[in-house]
């Protein structure tokens, strides 16, 4: 009787690609399927599930059941998310604020705390854009993810922690990525390297294991839709600057948009709130309806 078919161990979905799972564990990574038994109305493991397989041989073997999920995204799916990066650059390309705010809805609805990080500060020091536009609502990370700027400061948030990284093309995504999981950090190394001889030739969601804590590289995070479940009229509790001045509004349910007394626009109107963060507000509130 095989002893080993009767161990259970704990491990991480790192890669989820047709059917076959990547589970990291305390043994080592190993290729995993779902349970046969698994029938319809079962979960399907996605990237980010902790999970307990049973080895079947050397680096194989079966999930046999998924842990509860702190939280779960879809297109792309993952799960188990502490912190998001949305990350941007400074210049070249302009910062896409309507796509920041999305992901920062996004974060918020999920429990995900986001980290707002701004690349290629080797190119300017400017922050004027991004502080007219969210005033002290967030911290902003300035960094040069090629020089390796600012990027210290970035990894005490890092440890321990699921931390997912997004952002339209172009602002050093890989760069960064590659900084921060390069080459010094071995067991990073060797299990990056068994991921990319697996089966994997397109780029899926990856899971990173790092600084105690797992990078999540997210091709396709910057198409995210707004989550289904969001409603137009709780859209602005997601925008906590907006929450500050809502004290104002005469109804407890106001959009800020047709309300006569409203205390988030007469924020705007007297410069306290960005008045592009606010039109930005509104397009997202009209995808909503
Ligand atoms: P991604 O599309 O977001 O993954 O972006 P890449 O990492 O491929 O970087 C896009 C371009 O920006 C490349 O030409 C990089 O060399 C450049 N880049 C990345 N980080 C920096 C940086 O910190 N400073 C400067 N000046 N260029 C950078
Ligand atoms: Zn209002």
């Amino acid at each position: 009787k095989s002893t080993l078919s009767e161990v259970t161990m704990k491990g991480r979905v790192l890669t989820a690609h047709g059917g076959f799972y990547e589970v990291l564990t305390e043994g080592g990574l190993y290729t995993c399927r779902l349970r046969g038994k698994n029938k319809r109305g079962e979960q399907i493991a996605v990237a980010g599930d902790w999970v307990l397989i049973e080895p079947s041989k050397k680096a194989e073997g079966t999930i046999e059941s998924i842990y509860p999920r702190k939280n779960a995204l879809h297109r792309p799916s993952l799960s188990n998310i502490d912190q998001l990066i949305i990350l941007s650059a400074l210049q070249d390309p302009e910062v896409d604020f309507l796509l920041v705010d999305r992901l920062l809805v996004i974060a918020h609805y999920h429990q995900i705390r986001p980290l707002l990080v701004f690349n290629k500060a080797d190119l300017t020091a400017d922050l004027t854009a991004i502080q007219t536009y969210y005033r002290d609502s967030y911290p902003v990370f300035r960094i040069s993810a090629r020089d390796r700027l600012g990027v210290e400061g970035l990894l005490d948030e890092l440890s321990g922690k699921t931390t997912a990284i997004a952002g339209q093309s172009g602002v050093g995504k890989s760069t960064l990525i590659n900084a921060l999981t390069g080459s010094d950090d071995q067991a990073t190394a060797s299990v990056s390297d068994k991921l990319k001889r697996g089966r994997h030739t397109t780029r899926t969601t990856r899971f990173i294991p790092f600084e105690s804590g797992f990078i999540v590289d997210t091709p396709g995070f910057n198409m995210l839709h707004l989550p289904k479940d969001l409603e137009g009229r709780d859209l602005s509790h997601y925008y906590p600057d907006f929450m500050d001045q809502a004290d104002g509004c005469q109804y407890r349910d106001c959009l800020h948009i047709n309300e006569p007394v409203c205390g988030v626009k007469t924020a705007v109107h007297s410069g306290i709130l960005s008045d592009k963060r606010y039109q930005n507000y509104c397009t997202l509130l009209s995808e909503l309806e």
